[in-house]
């Protein structure tokens, strides 16, 4: 196994409830991609932006009501929400993108379970 340095791993910024840790949202970079930014500047995202680049876009979309304020398995209301950025094994997207669905995916159906009256 030849083992890089992590800045050569996908890495996934994380939005989770507290205290229970429900995953609300995620995305993944490797660092030195770039992103849209919100004022359609690219952003080179790397281990020390990516968490507030994340964060920016989950604060315009609660000010959009594109999501809710509230965790959809628990309620915890976003003031409690943590951002967390940590390195994946994966060295490609490619490699990182069926894991991170398989995880949004159960997500998703757990919230359909609990969630199920949340409609609007
Ligand atoms: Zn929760």
């Amino acid at each position: 196994m030849d083992q890089k340095p992590n800045d050569d791993r996908v890495r996934i910024v994380q939005l989770l409830c507290g205290p229970l840790r429900h995953a609300i949202f995620a995305i993944a970079y490797l660092p030195g991609m770039s992103a849209q930014g919100s004022d359609d500047n690219d952003v080179v995202l790397t281990t020390a932006n990516a968490a507030a680049y994340m964060a920016a876009m989950v604060n315009r979309w609660l000010k959009q009501k594109t999501i809710g304020d509230r965790c959809g398995l628990c309620d915890a209301p976003a003031a409690s929400w943590v951002y967390e950025d940590r390195a994946t094994k994966f060295q490609t997207m490619e490699e990182a993108l069926p894991q991170l669905r398989a995880s949004e995916r159960a997500n998703l159906q757990a919230r359909d379970m609990i969630g199920g009256a949340h409609r609007n």
